[in-house]
């Protein structure tokens, strides 16, 4: 077998243009053999087809149709975002636009850890983290592998500033990852303000802080995981202002809302956090990686500084080469910015706005649905593009069964949630392209399958 061709320098494009029409011939054959918004059988017979299709993974000679042979496999067993009737997570369907730049960034494989690796991608991923960092009415932003990312980096940053005692306080509507990331920072056990109406309220949180020795970090969330809320930002901005405590805004699910016109003003108080969790593969409709965490001073960064001599050498540092490593904890660092960036200025803020609008409407809609089905109960009105909904009197292991069976069967996929300790089935609308009357058989395919556990 020759030398296998590169993807990037004078013939990468000529020798990725047919691997190219390989993987987009692949992924519409995975497609259409799929057939729905995931491959019917459950875990057992999705598995053993692609351990079929796979075959050796490691033969002793190549395969030249191992391209066209695992794509085909591995989109013919995914859960398809872009399926209207695939709506349980923050797993947004990725636009052509931004899956397109990220070609370019795997071809060029620019590493972020030296300016002598990345030299326009660095320049570019400067550019859009103060784009950024300034519509969310903060200074500086650092990309990250996502929301969990931000939030660690948010309590290692604020711990360097506050020193080891530093307690989280957060609502327990919080995203699971800050009070891990206070485990793995090795800080004082957090805890977790009861939050029986979905979002933190403001004079339990008072009653902690009081109550609490400091110093305290305040996590609040801009759109829970679960119901899509968001807590009342300038309320805690001003208690944390009068306690001294620092806070932080968990805003992965809401903050795209910033591009939206009809909707930004909900993110009022944001721009009071010492820094904001955002998370552009959900709302922003990025591949997965898309974080980013802004920060209100860019002083806080100074603890991730860091030299490494092979790569941020002091007297290159002084003769003017940009030092990278502490942009982030890591080092290795893929080109995230680059689809980001060619998304903002491809659709524009009005065109993101445009999409955050859409699915925020699709939520209302299929709310409006629910709640004239006499056969569904609708948990409340959707804040975001969250529905939380159950068939009207099942008990939970009906609802979890129904949920499991529309996923083995391939026919929809719905996340869970227990709000109010009850199980509800839920909807995360973030397909811009949804219609009507996907969301009307949606629906059809819960009421059909909960009249047939309904006892005669
Ligand atoms: C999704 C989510 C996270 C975690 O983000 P990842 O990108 O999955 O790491 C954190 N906080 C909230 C509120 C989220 O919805």
């Amino acid at each position: 077998m020759s030398t296998p061709p590169l993807a990037s320098g004078p013939h990468g494009p000529s020798a990725l243009r047919p691997l190219l029409h390989a993987v987009l011939d692949a992924l519409a054959d995975g497609t259409r053999a799929r057939g729905g918004p995931l491959p019917p059988g459950g875990p057992e017979q999705v598995t053993a087809r692609l351990r079929d299709a796979v075959g050796d993974l490691l033969p002793e000679q190549g395969d030249p149709d191992a391209l066209r042979t695992l794509v085909t496999a591995l989109a013919e067993g995914a859960a398809d975002p872009a399926d209207p009737l695939c709506a349980a997570h923050l797993h947004c369907p990725p636009l052509a636009v931004a899956v397109a730049a990220d070609l370019a960034a795997s071809a060029l494989n620019p590493s972020l850890d030296s300016w002598d690796q990345a030299p326009a991608a660095s320049a570019l991923e400067a550019l859009l983290t103060r784009t950024l960092a300034r519509q969310a009415g903060l200074a500086d932003a650092l990309v990250t592998t996502g929301g969990t990312e931000s939030n660690q980096l948010a309590l290692l940053l604020a711990r360097e500033l506050h020193g080891a005692g530093l307690r989280l306080v957060h609502g327990a509507n919080a995203h699971h990852s800050l009070p891990r990331a206070a485990w793995l920072l090795g800080l004082p056990d957090p805890v977790a303000v009861p939050t029986p109406a979905g979002t933190l309220d403001p004079v339990a949180l008072d009653e902690a802080l009081t109550r609490l020795p400091g110093p305290h970090l305040v996590a609040a969330t801009a759109g829970t995981t679960d119901a899509g809320l968001i807590d009342p930002l300038p309320d805690i901005a001003a208690l944390c202002a009068a306690h001294g405590a620092r806070l932080h805004i968990d805003a992965a699910y809401a903050g795209p809302l910033l591009f939206s016109d009809t909707h930004r003003a909900r993110l009022t108080g944001l721009d009071a956090a010492h820094t904001v969790t955002l998370d552009l593969h959900k709302l922003g409709w990025q591949p997965v990686a898309a974080g980013l965490l802004a920060v209100r001073d860019p002083a806080d960064l100074t603890p991730l500084q860091q030299r490494a001599d092979y790569l941020n050498a002091d007297d290159d540092t002084d003769a003017g080469l940009p030092d990278l490593l502490g942009r982030s904890p890591r080092t290795s660092r893929r080109p995230d910015a680059l689809k980001i960036a060619v998304t903002l200025k491809a659709l524009g803020r009005s065109g993101l706005g445009a999409l955050v609008d859409q699915v925020l409407d699709h939520a209302r809609h299929l709310a409006d649905l629910v709640a004239a089905d006499p056969a569904l109960d609708l948990y409340d009105r959707p804040a975001l593009s969250t529905v939380l909904f159950r068939p009207a009197g099942a008990p939970d292991t009906t609802v979890a069964a129904i949920r499991r069976r529309l996923l083995t069967d391939g026919r929809a996929v719905l996340g869970r949630a227990r709000p109010d300790g009850r199980l509800w089935l839920k909807a995360t609308l973030l397909n811009p392209h949804t219609r009507p009357a996907d969301l009307t058989r949606l629906l059809a395919h819960v009421t059909a399958l909960a009249e047939g556990h309904t006892p005669a």
